[in-house]
């Protein structure tokens, strides 16, 4: 049996802001993608702000409306980064085996190490939580447990500053109640999908025929099921934290074959639109794009390419996969899945040369006031507010929006 710690430092980016201004600690304080835009999205918050119903990911104006007084901050992922690192070295210091998940979360395998360290799991979170906190000032929650996914879960279980054990012996009891959305990498449409076959807790899911969920979800829905019994045996790889902001991407496996230019542009179309409103949510631009092709045999190929400016709008995306894609696919089948990823992150306001002789510094910039546009009309209307015409063409294709399906899938399952 495994032992496997999920360290989650509890409000990352807003603690770290506080512990620079002491000054705002007391009143309610989000990181916001742009302040000035009362339509830039909330990145995190602080216990003051959460208690007043603040939340991730909603806008600002809104986040207003529940707390007069909000203090916004713009994110600065240099100090988070450095911050990420600090509580690195003091893991590592328990085990080699570290894999950072985001730049706030953290698991880390004692198996192997345990031996040496004369202690149990559970004191070593203990010492771990305690440690963080003094040493860096800031709290974690610690999940411990025998595989990755319930040990993220406990994290996630009590917070702020708490430690919550999913034994092997237990894990029934404590997990299976719960809602079926708590399963990490169930996100929003996954679970929407579940509760018409009545799956609503994790429960149902571990009790229910795989061979329903398979025809329901795919493959996918096998390696939901796994996890829901307890028998994730994915390792925890050497996975470092600046690995964790080296790119923004969105994929899609299309519910039909891909099998003319015209298709694959459709759908990188609409990957390209969710990439670049993520970039500008959290206050990047990338300089570099990289493709991923699979197609309907199951053979991958990626591909990526430098960009000469940094951006953070849909057009360059678009044409820079295209650009790759026509370059490097050959047609030898049709596709099944492709994806986008933005490259080499620059944080946004690093200043941008401008060229006298060339206007495309210029023409970005008009592009990007255009797509903020969009973005603040489809934060309040929702995302059909706003379609490109080339979004009607084919809307079957077409018709899914990245950005909010968006689910992280494990690298080990799908390699
Ligand atoms: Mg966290």
């Amino acid at each position: 049996m495994r032992s496997i710690l999920h360290v989650d430092m509890n409000n990352f980016y807003a603690s770290v802001e506080c512990l620079y201004r002491p000054e705002i600690r007391n009143f309610p304080v989000a990181v916001a993608g742009d302040p000035l835009n009362r339509h830039g999205i909330i990145l995190a918050k602080n216990m003051i702000a959460k208690k007043l119903g603040v939340t991730t990911g909603e806008a600002i104006w809104e986040a207003k409306l529940k707390a007069p007084g909000l203090v916004l901050v713009p994110p600065d992922y240099k100090k988070y980064l450095r911050f990420s690192r600090m509580a690195r070295e003091i893991y590592y210091e328990y085990s080699d085996q570290v894999e950072a998940f985001g730049l706030d979360e953290n698991w880390i395998d004692l198996t192997n190490s345990l031996q040496y360290l004369h202690s149990d799991p559970v004191t070593i979170a203990d010492t771990i939580r305690q440690r963080v906190k003094e040493e860096l000032g800031v709290t974690v929650s610690v999940g411990v447990s025998f595989n990755k996914i319930f040990a993220k879960l406990g994290s996630d279980l009590k917070k702020p500053d708490a430690t919550t054990v999913i034994p092997y012996e237990h894990f029934r009891e404590i997990v299976w109640p719960l809602p079926v959305g708590d399963l990490l990498y169930v996100g929003s449409s996954t679970a929407r999908k579940l509760e018409l076959i009545a799956v609503n807790t994790i429960g149902d899911l571990a009790r229910m025929d795989v061979s329903i969920l398979k025809r329901k979800l795919g493959k996918w829905g096998e390696v939901l099921w796994l996890f829901a019994n307890g028998q994730d045996t994915s390792p925890v790889r050497r996975i470092s934290e600046s690995e964790q902001i080296k790119s923004i991407g969105n994929g899609t496996t299309c519910p039909r074959d891909l099998q003319t230019e015209q298709d694959v542009r459709l759908v990188f179309t609409v990957l390209a639109e969710s990439v670049a409103a993520r970039l500008r949510d959290c206050c990047m631009k990338c300089q570099g794009v990289q493709i991923y092709l699979r197609d309907n045999d199951l053979q991958s190929l990626s591909r990526q390419k430098k960009m000469a400016y940094p951006c953070c709008t849909s057009e360059p995306l678009l044409q820079t996969a295209m650009e790759l894609f026509r370059q490097h696919y050959r047609w030898q089948k049709p596709l099944r899945g492709i994806s986008l990823s933005a490259i080499y992150l620059v944080t946004a306001n690093k200043h941008m040369q401008l060229s006298l002789f060339d206007d495309t510094a210029e023409q970005l910039l008009l592009q990007e006031q255009i797509e903020k546009t969009i973005d603040g009309l489809r934060c309040r209307f929702g995302h059909d507010a706003v379609l490109r015409a080339s979004a009607l063409l084919d809307p079957k294709l077409t018709g899914f929006n990245p950005k909010e399906d968006h689910t992280i899938h494990p690298y080990n399952y799908f390699r």
